[in-house]
C-alpha cells in the first residue's frame, strides 16, 4: 500500500517501473503521452492543490505497476484529456493512434454515468458499465483511475466524498475481483471504507490492533517457526512463509456474516506457504496435518477447484497446540501472481507452465465464461490484448428510470419497450417519452446509460403502429393483446 500518494513521482518513475514489467515497452509512446497531457492540463489544478498532471501520471503509475500494456498506460496518461481540457479524442487520434483513442474515448463515456448510491439493481449497474465500457481494459483503466482519485478524497466535499466511495466498494472492487485483480479490489475497499462507514471502520481498526489480536499474531510467529522447521525436515523447499493479517473491509464484511462476533473469524491472521510446485502444496499440507489437527470440512482444494474468478490455492483450517484455530494458506508463486494480478497476470507471464494443473471452471454465468476464453487467448497471444473487445454485452441495453434503478433491455429497445418493461399499464397508457431531459419519439432507439423517462396518459391506447419498431416480447404481446380486446369490444357492441 506505499507509495500512493507520491507528489514527486515523475514520468521517469513511470519509464522504469514499466521497463521493469516488460523490458519492450514503448518508451517514446509514454513520453510524448505524457507530454501532450501536461499540455494540455497545464495551468489546471487538482482539489488536492497538485498540478493536474500528477492525476493522470499516478493512474499510468499504477497500469504500469501491473504490467499493462504500451497503449493502457498511454490511455491512462490521456484519459482526463477530452473531458477536461481544450484538446479533443480526434487530436488524440492523430497523435497516438485509433486504439489509445478508443480507450480515452471509453473512460470519458463511462465517467458520464452516474451513481445515485441506489441499493437495488447494483448488479445492473455493473453490467451496464463493463457493457458501456464494452473493452475491459477500459474498466481496468477505470479502476487504476479510481485508486489515485480515493487518495486525494480528503479534499472533496462531503456528499461528493461519499458518492464516489460508495461507488468504488459496490461498483468497481466488485468488478475488479471478478476480473481477479486482488491488488486493485483490495485497494479500492482499503481506500474507500473509511468514507462510507466511518464507525464500522473505527470498530475494525481497533480489532486490528488491541491485545487479542496482538496475542494472535505472536502465536502465529510461534507456528510459522515450527512449520518453518517441520519443512526443513522433511527436505520441502519453501519459497515464503509468513502471516498475513486479513485486510480491514474483508475482515468487516466477514463479520458482518458472522454477526459481528471475532472468535468466529479464523483467518484473522493467516499463515501462507508458498512452494515451488502443486506436488509441494499437497505435501506441505500432509505435513500441516501432521504437525496441527484439521478442522473437519475445512480443507478447500482451490487447485483442483479454482474459484469462478481462477483463484488457486489450498486452504486449510487447523487447531494448534495452544487450542488457537488458525487458517492456512498455500499455493505457488505463480497462484500467488495470479491471486494478486488476476487476467492481468495473463498476458504478463503467458507462457505459464502450471496450466495442467486448471481444470477449466465451469460456471453458468455466461460473461464468466467469456471472461475465460478471452482469458484463454490472451494466454496464447499476449499481443492480442490490445485487439480483444469484449462482446459479452453487446446484444443488452442498460438505461437507468428517473429514480436511479438501472434496466436491462435487448439491444434497440425503444422508450416503448421500457415503458412495458416498468409496467404493462404504463406501457398501454404511453403517450410520449423523455430521454435525458429530451423529448424523443417514441421509436427513437435506446443506448446504455441513458435516463428514461415516459410520460403517460390514461385516455390513451396502445397504437398497431408500435409492433414495427418493439424489441421486447412483453411489449408485442400487450400490444397485440390490446388490439384484439378493441376489436372484441367493437365486435360486441355492434351486436
Ligand atoms: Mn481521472
Amino acid at each position: 500500500m506505499e507509495n500512493l500518494i507520491r507528489e514527486d513521482y515523475t514520468i521517469d518513475d513511470l519509464i522504469a517501473l514499466a521497463k521493469s514489467r516488460n523490458p519492450e515497452i514503448n518508451e517514446k509512446l509514454l513520453r510524448d503521452a505524457f507530454a501532450f497531457a501536461k499540455n494540455a492540463h497545464r495551468g489546471q489544478l487538482r482539489a488536492s492543490g497538485d498540478p493536474y498532471i500528477l492525476h493522470p501520471l499516478m493512474t499510468a503509475k499504477n497500469l504500469a505497476e501491473i504490467g499493462m500494456t504500451d497503449n493502457m498506460i498511454a490511455a491512462g496518461l490521456l484519459h482526463d484529456v477530452p473531458e477536461d481540457t481544450e484538446h479533443s479524442l480526434e487530436e488524440i487520434e492523430i497523435n497516438f493512434g485509433e486504439d489509445v483513442k478508443s480507450l480515452v474515448e471509453g473512460i470519458t463515456k463511462l465517467s458520464k454515468i452516474k451513481y445515485r448510491g441506489y441499493e437495488r439493481y447494483v448488479e445492473n449497474l455493473r453490467k451496464m458499465i463493463m457493457a458501456m465500457a464494452k473493452d475491459i481494459r477500459v474498466i481496468i483503466i477505470k479502476c487504476a483511475d479510481r485508486i489515485h482519485n480515493l487518495t486525494t478524497l480528503d479534499y472533496l466535499p462531503v456528499v461528493k466524498r461519499e458518492r464516489i466511495a460508495r461507488e468504488s466498494l459496490e461498483i468497481f472492487a466488485p468488478i475488479a475481483n471478478r476480473l481477479g485483480i486482488n491488488l486493485y479490489q483490495s485497494r479500492l475497499e482499503l481506500l474507500a471504507f473509511q468514507y462510507v462507514y466511518p464507525e464500522d471502520y473505527k470498530w475494525i481498526m481497533n480489532i486490528l490492533k488491541d491485545k487479542n489480536t496482538e496475542r494472535k499474531r505472536e502465536q502465529m510467529n510461534n507456528n510459522i517457526k515450527m512449520l518453518d522447521q517441520e519443512l526443513h525436515k522433511q527436505n520441502v523447499n519453501h519459497i515464503e512463509l509468513y502471516g498475513r493479517s486479513k485486510h480491514p473491509y474483508s475482515l468487516y464484511r466477514k463479520l458482518l456474516r458472522r454477526n459481528r462476533d471475532i472468535e468466529k473469524i479464523y483467518d484473522l491472521i493467516a499463515m501462507r506457504v508458498m512452494v515451488p510446485t502443486i506436488a509441494d502444496c499437497y505435501i506441505t499440507l500432509g505435513i500441516v496435518h501432521q504437525l496441527w489437527k484439521p478442522l473437519t470440512g475445512r480443507v478447500k482444494d482451490y487447485i483442483a477447484q479454482p474459484k469462478v474468478n481462477g483463484y488457486q490455492s489450498l486452504h486449510t483450517t487447523v487447531f494448534d497446540q495452544s487450542g488457537m484455530i488458525t487458517e492456512i494458506q498455500i499455493r505457488t508463486p505463480d497462484m500467488h501472481e495470479n491471486a494478486e494480478l488476476g487476467i492481468a497476470a495473463h498476458w504478463l507471464y503467458h507462457e505459464d507452465q502450471q496450466n495442467q494443473s486448471k481444470s477449466l471452471v465451469k460456471n453458468h454465468n455466461k460473461w464468466l465464461a467469456e471472461l475465460k476464453k478471452w482469458q484463454k487467448e490472451i494466454q496464447n497471444d499476449p499481443k492480442a490484448i490490445d485487439n480483444m473487445k469484449v462482446e459479452m454485452f453487446n446484444n443488452r441495453c442498460y438505461v437507468f428510470t428517473p429514480h436511479g434503478d438501472v434496466i436491462e433491455l435487448p439491444e434497440d429497445a425503444t422508450p416503448v419497450d421500457f415503458a412495458y418493461h416498468i409496467h404493462t399499464q404504463i406501457g398501454n397508457t404511453c403517450e410520449g417519452a423523455f430521454v435525458n431531459g429530451k423529448y424523443v419519439p417514441l421509436d427513437t432507439t435506446l443506448h446504455n446509460g441513458d435516463m428514461v423517462e415516459i410520460i403517460t396518459n390514461k385516455k390513451r391506447k396502445p397504437n398497431q403502429n408500435w409492433l414495427s419498431f418493439v424489441k421486447t416480447k412483453i411489449a408485442r404481446n400487450n400490444i397485440k393483446q390490446h388490439s384484439k380486446s378493441s376489436f372484441m369490444g367493437l365486435f360486441s357492441r355492434k351486436k
